[in-house]
């Protein structure tokens, strides 16, 4: 028999609940009252305290990606469906769970993995469900964290956080630091590698941090912006470049005795910075590209097999980085940087404070 409450109940702050949502891309992001999900068999409600705004909320707003010859991808093509609350970068507390959840108690600090597969595709299987061939990711296939609560589809997606670890700070290691993760591992750096970090925001400042610490790198930060450069080397970046007052290729040739970089890893990712990427890879060398900045660019396809290099596509990245990465913000070797916090019903300043660049670390909403 279903449990009715009676309206007294109905009163209860979690009884129902507010979500701010896109409901048409491009308009302002409605704040509505939804019911509060009952979280079933193996599910945890989790009441939200911190949601990370990020750069593909602004796509998901937009409703797509700029494709090749200016050709816009549709995010409804890719299975996206409005309204939809948007928000993948989420920490906060158990409120409940199914009666299948286990290893959880209420009140307990948690971080959600967000990039969650259908379980049965050859890349779930294999433990990269954020390759998923059907991918059903919290924020955008299904509601996330711009809301009061968020259900969460199985526990084994929780992950513990110690109590002196900060929500807001915490919230951002589920994709800006995951992705850099992902793509700083994904450039397979051998310690003394020369590697090339393009944009240094947030994720580029993040990489920075992951390369330096884990991988022993040399850092070579390219941006366009003094400002950034500056931090990118308080951050743990060798060597920087401006790449609007010098020539990129002939920089980093100096840089590194002429043989160019051993590996790039490029977090704007448009035709600009792609071009002058492949000029100066070293023989072997692994692209990474990470950006969603766009568009399209010009291959010479016999330099491929002759120089053996390796273009390489990096998203976000697998519940096991996220593991470890969490364990690398528990003892203070990345340090992720919040400086704007939002309300629930800042949602739509928040995405246009993003896009016009006037976020220097992340911002968060705290719903
Ligand atoms: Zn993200
Ligand atoms: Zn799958």
């Amino acid at each position: 028999m279903r449990f009715v409450a009676p309206p007294y109940m109905q009163q209860l702050p979690n009884v129902s609940m507010k979500s701010a949502r896109i409901v048409k891309p491009n308009e302002s992001l409605e704040v509505q009252q939804l019911e509060t999900p009952r979280p079933k068999g193996s599910q945890v409600l989790i009441k939200v305290e911190s949601s990370g705004v990020c750069h593909s909320d602004i796509h998901l707003w937009e409703g797509g990606y700029e494709g090749l010859e200016g050709q816009f991808l549709k995010t409804t093509d890719r299975g996206v469906k409005y309204p939809l609350t948007p928000g993948h970068e989420i920490a906060g507390i158990v409120d409940s769970f199914g009666e299948e959840a286990e290893g959880f108690t209420k009140n307990e600090k948690v971080l959600v993995y967000p990039w969650i597969g259908e379980g049965l595709c050859p890349a779930c299987r294999n433990g990269q469900e954020n390759l998923c061939d059907k991918p059903r990711s919290l924020g955008v296939y299904m509601d996330g964290g711009y809301a009061e609560y968020v259900l969460v589809p199985s526990y084994r997606y929780l992950l513990k956080m110690d109590d002196e670890m900060d929500m807001n700070a915490s919230a951002t290691l589920s994709c800006s630091a995951l992705t850099a993760y992902g793509a700083v591992k994904n450039a397979n750096l051998k310690p003394n590698d020369n590697v090339v970090i393009v944009g240094a925001g947030g994720l580029g400042l993040m990489a920075i941090q992951l390369a330096k610490a884990v991988k022993g790198s040399k850092i070579i930060a390219m941006d366009l912006d003094d400002e950034k450069l500056g931090a990118a080397k308080k951050n743990g970046a060798d060597n920087t470049i401006n790449s609007k007052k010098e020539d990129p290729v002939k920089a980093v040739m100096e840089l590194t005795d002429k043989m160019g970089a051993d590996a790039v890893v490029d977090f704007v990712n448009a035709s600009k910075t792609v071009e002058s990427d492949i000029q100066f890879l070293r023989r072997r060398a692994n692209l990474v590209l990470v950006g969603f900045f766009g568009g399209e660019l010009k291959l010479s396809l016999v330099s491929m097999p002759t120089r053996a290099y390796r273009l390489i596509g990096s998203y976000t990245g697998t519940l096991s980085d996220m593991v470890e990465l969490v364990s690398l913000a528990r003892r203070g070797v990345i340090k992720p940087l919040v400086s704007n916090r939002f309300k629930l019903n800042q949602a739509t300043e928040a995405l246009t404070m993003l896009k016009e660049g006037k976020i220097l670390g992340r911002g968060v909403i705290n719903p």
